[in-house]
Parts: C-alpha cells; sequence; structure tokens
C-alpha cells in the first residue's frame, strides 16, 4: 500500500494525520455496489463509520443511501447530495429536536426503538401536519460472537424493541394516525465475520415479517442492518471484504416477496481498509522488562484499541522504505540503477537493519490505557521513524478528541 514515493511525501508533512486511499475506497464500493445489485438489494452507508466529507462524496457517488444515528448526520447527508428517499434515522435516544429536524428534511424512514419513540414521533409529525414513516427496530435475540462491547442484538442491550413488545407496538401503529408503517429492522452486531449469525438473523427476519403480516400489516421494507467484519489482520492481502458470500447468505435465506425491498447498512465493510492512521515515533524508551515505542498519535486520533480492545496491524514504514532503498542501492552498486541518487530521506539509506525488537507501542495522552498494542515485533526503531496503523477507515478519525487539548488530527488523500 504505502511505495517509496508515498513515504517521501509523508515524510515532509506533520503528523499525525488519517492518510486516506480513494482508490482503495472506490474498488471496495463497486464490489459492494456491484454483489448487492445483483439480487437488488440496496445498500445505506452507515455514515457513523466515518463522516469525513471526502469519504462522504465518493460514497455517494456510487448511489449509496445514508444510515444516520443523529440529527446533525442527517444534516450532513443531505448536503453531501443523499437522495432524501434513500436517508433513514436510527438511534436509541432521538430528541425532538432531531425528530423534528428529519421531519422537515422528509426522509425515507425512521427507525423507531421503544413504543414510546412512536408516540412521540407520531405528535411531532401531527403538529406539522405530516406522516411520517416508520421502521420498527426488533431486537433479534442473535448472539453476534463477537466482542461483548460491540454486540447489539440480545435482549440485555439498549438497542430495539424486544419481541414480548411488539404486541403493544401492533396497538400503538393502529393508535397513530400520523405514522406509516414501512417494516422492520434489525442490526444485530459490528465485525461479525462469522455468516452464520447472518443467516441465524435470516430467520429470525422471515419469523417477525410473518408475525405482523398475521397482525394486518403490510411490510414493505426488510432492514436486515449492517455489521459485516473485515480483516484487521491482513489489509493488503484481504483489503476488499467477500461482499459475494454475505449478499448470497440474504439471496438464500431471506423470504423476500415481489413487492418487498430489503435494505442493508453498511459501515466498517466499506471503510475500514481504506485509511491508515500515520504518525512519527517520538521517543524509544528501552525499559528492564519493556520496550515503549512514544507515537506522536494516540487514544485522541485513535480510540478502537482502548475502548474495546481492539487490534491494529501496526508497520514502520521507514524500515519498509529503508529495506527498499537497500535493494536499490545494491542494484546502484552493480551499476544498474541509479535512481535513488539525490534521495532526500538520506537517513533511511544509511540505517542500519533489522534487529526485530519487541514494543508496547503507546501514544502521548496522560491515560495508562493509551496504548495501541503491546509485545509489536517491529525492526529496531528510532525517533523520526514513521509508523503506520493499519485498517483505521471506520470508527478512526470520527471518534477523534480534543482531549489534553491536542490538535484536531489532520486528514491526507491519495488524489489531491
Ligand atoms: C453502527 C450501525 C450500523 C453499521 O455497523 P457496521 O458494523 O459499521 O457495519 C448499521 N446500523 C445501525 C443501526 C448502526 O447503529
Amino acid at each position: 500500500m504505502f511505495n517509496s514515493a508515498l513515504v517521501n511525501r509523508f515524510h515532509q508533512l506533520e503528523t499525525p494525520f488519517y492518510y486516506y486511499d480513494l482508490q482503495s475506497l472506490k474498488a471496495t464500493l463497486k464490489a459492494c455496489a456491484d454483489a448487492s445489485f445483483k439480487y437488488h438489494f440496496q445498500v445505506h452507508y452507515a455514515m457513523k463509520a466515518n463522516f469525513n466529507p471526502r469519504v462522504l462524496d465518493t460514497i455517494q457517488s456510487f448511489g449509496f443511501g445514508a444510515d444516520c444515528v443523529s440529527g446533525n448526520e442527517v444534516l450532513a447527508a443531505v448536503n453531501h447530495g443523499f437522495k432524501r428517499e434513500k436517508i433513514v434515522f436510527a438511534g436509541v435516544g432521538k430528541s425532538d429536536k432531531e425528530i423534528n429536524l428529519a421531519l422537515d428534511q422528509n426522509i425515507f424512514c425512521f427507525n423507531v426503538e421503544s413504543v414510546q419513540e412512536l408516540q412521540v414521533i407520531n405528535d411531532l409529525a401531527a403538529a406539522k401536519n405530516k406522516t411520517a414513516s416508520i421502521a420498527i427496530r426488533i431486537n433479534p435475540n442473535v448472539d453476534a460472537h463477537t466482542h461483548h462491547f460491540i454486540t447489539t442484538g440480545l435482549e440485555e442491550n439498549k438497542f430495539g424493541i424486544n419481541t414480548w413488545e411488539l404486541p403493544a407496538v401492533a396497538e400503538k401503529l393502529r393508535q397513530c394516525k400520523n405514522l406509516k408503517f414501512l417494516g422492520i429492522h434489525f442490526h444485530v452486531g459490528s465485525q461479525i465475520n462469522d455468516l452464520s449469525v447472518f443467516q441465524n438473523l435470516c430467520l429470525k427476519v422471515n419469523e417477525m415479517q410473518l408475525w405482523f403480516q398475521e397482525e394486518g400489516f403490510e411490510v414493505k421494507v426488510l432492514n436486515v442492518g449492517g455489521g459485516l467484519g473485515v480483516d484487521y489482520f491482513l489489509p493488503d492481502k484481504n483489503s476488499i471484504v467477500d461482499f459475494e458470500s454475505y449478499f448470497k447468505v440474504f439471496k438464500d435465506f431471506l423470504h423476500v416477496n415481489p413487492n418487498q425491498e430489503v435494505h442493508f447498512e453498511l459501515g466498517r465493510a466499506l471503510v475500514a481498509q481504506c485509511a491508515s492512521l500515520i504518525s512519527r515515533v517520538l521517543y524509544v524508551k528501552n525499559g528492564i522488562k519493556k520496550n515503549f515505542l512514544i507515537l506522536d498519535a494516540g487514544m485522541t486520533e485513535l480510540i478502537r484499541p482502548m475502548l474495546y480492545q481492539a487490534y491494529h496491524q501496526i508497520e514502520n514504514l521507514s524500515w519498509e522504505q529503508g529495506a527498499e532503498n537497500e535493494e536499490a542501492i545494491s542494484n546502484q552498486q552493480s551499476g544498474s540503477s541509479n535512481q535513488l541518487s539525490g534521495s532526500s530521506n538520506s537517513h533511511l539509506a544509511t540505517q542500519t537493519p533489522h534487529l526485530i525488537t519487541s514494543y508496547d507501542v503507546v501514544g502521548p495522552i496522560c491515560e495508562s490505557t493509551d496504548c495501541f498494542r503491546t509485545d509489536v515485533e517491529l525492526p529496531e526503531s528510532k525517533r523520526g521513524d514513521l509508523i503506520a496503523i493499519r485498517t483505521a477507515g471506520a470508527y478512526g478519525e470520527v471518534m477523534a478528541s480534543g482531549y489534553n487539548l491536542r490538535d484536531r488530527v489532520q486528514s491526507v488523500y491519495s488524489e489531491e
């Protein structure tokens, strides 16, 4: 992913920053669009995974819809050209202000997460003389077999409406004159790599749509949410998710009648691999038991490792380029190439390789949890080396904070 020209470019820049490879993003979006189009499935991008403007514009240009979880995300979706009839609004705690905003924007659908919320949306819509289209987010009690911090589809979670409450939902829907029931919505968790989880979800969806039909409701939309995982261990080898197999599960197991639409809400699977967090080594501390690599990026730039023990691949780019330089240098010595003379990174060429050392890679923030990973095997690293933390496109830049009054993390793009 990082050739020497790119690493040279990084060397000129202030760190830390997110590097976005827009070509990689487009390749992923195309793979997803092709695979979903085959079955006439509609994908709404879960904007909370990454709302960087360039990323949003690129995703919008592929015709995806937007799945929003706040009023501001609804506004951002509209402002970035997502079609109103392809914008949905989910979230367990929508405020009145946010609901009013979404009503004013005439979005496609509210995904409703409680009986009380049904009444609130109905009343706010009535005050505007409008009808709000809604889908019921059902908690299917499907175990996503993923980290317990990011499962959402179990009865003990705060999300969605539990199945025993559905009779109350049906009754409320019959009473609420300013609501239009569109369908049912599910989202069972995130970073799911075991496709049998989605197979189980399909069985639940089939069961639930039957229940609503028997209650006399037409179910026009089956929204099965997102949650498809990516490969954090082999970002280059598996840079694009196997969308074909994912959508085929729904093709094979979901009961879809001819006038129904099937909607998806993918976030991570679309954007995770397109970005890396690039930082520099500030200090190397060699202790008795531990060696620390202290970076100029920390939990204020990428909090996933600290928040839910997430794994990210960590690479020393200066060393990788050093290795390339060496090859070039030996070519040069044998007279075959002269490409490196005048290289601006002379310090790289003199680097003595390549003792593998174990480091705890940490950030500068005044918290002990500010550690990206412990015991990372890296070539011996030194002050000034460039470090890439891979697969940082999803839930990375969007979770950046201003803690310690740090500068806001910058973004750099592959095409200018
Ligand atoms: C976060 C979220 C998604 C996207 O999840 P990914 O794991 O990023 O695909 C989809 N739907 C809802 C309701 C969400 O909250």
